[in-house]
């Protein structure tokens, strides 16, 4: 007989042989004029493969022991920019993280209101957007503010955030969101579906409470867990 963990493990057994496929159109670092991540400085960038060098147009690895992704990672964590700016460019969140200290897009993801979906740090490299929690965990965040309650910010910044304006995420974000987990699941075998806020506590409610509607509704329609179930 299954026990639940059995019958998951089966199901994503399945869906690893089925998967794979091209997948959504993924804007590349040099597509959209990413900088160099900036190191040093206590800045977190740590190479899945460390000693893996790339050679050639390619990119064919030569020398050490290319990680295994598919064992690697087990969820996906879903943000969004906030801060009541619902049109963010890629370019813009990479100097503000730089700027806030990061070496780089602190996601391996990101997707704007049209649609658009870019690689942020590349998905060999760590990701840095849980505090604590970024071992085997990829990160997507979407270029939108989508809390409309705004709860936990203080009056002041409430009523800032308000009326800079918040909204839902578009239809165009919500499509390319629910193709890039599905294919992140086809190619990794992802476990668990979570939003920042179910992985930390964050007092800026990440991704809000309309990420958190899409976040439970993905989990739902593609059958993964919520990182509250991890053990
Ligand atoms: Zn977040």
């Amino acid at each position: 007989m299954y026990t639940g963990a059995d019958a998951q493990s089966a199901f994503l057994a399945l869906r690893n042989q089925l998967g794979g496929g091209p997948g959504p159109k993924i804007i590349s670092r040099k597509e959209w004029g990413a900088k160099s991540p900036i190191l040093g400085g206590g800045r977190s960038y740590e190479k899945l493969s460390p000693n893996m060098k790339m050679f050639g147009a390619f990119d064919v690895p030569v020398g050490g022991v290319p990680i295994d992704l598919a064992k690697y990672y087990n969820t996906i964590t879903v943000h969004h920019s906030g801060n009541g700016d619902n049109y963010m460019s890629i370019q813009e969140l990479q100097e503000k993280e730089q700027n806030d200290g990061y070496a780089d897009i602190p996601y391996h993801f990101a997707i704007d209101s049209k649609g658009n979906i870019y690689e942020g740090r590349p998905i060999d490299v760590k990701g840095s957007h849980v505090k604590g929690g970024n071992t085997g965990n990829i990160g997507i965040v979407l270029l939108s503010d989508l809390d409309t309650e705004n709860k936990g910010l203080g009056y002041v910044n409430s009523i800032v955030e308000s009326l800079r304006g918040n909204g839902g995420a578009s239809t165009a974000m919500r499509q390319s969101l629910t193709d890039l987990v599905s294919h992140l699941n086809g190619k990794y075998g992802i476990q668990y579906l979570g939003g920042h806020k179910e992985k930390a506590t964050d007092p800026r409610n990440c991704p809000g409470n309309g990420g958190m509607k899409i976040v439970e509704y993905l989990r739902n329609k593609l059958h993964m867990l919520s990182p509250k179930n991890e053990n």
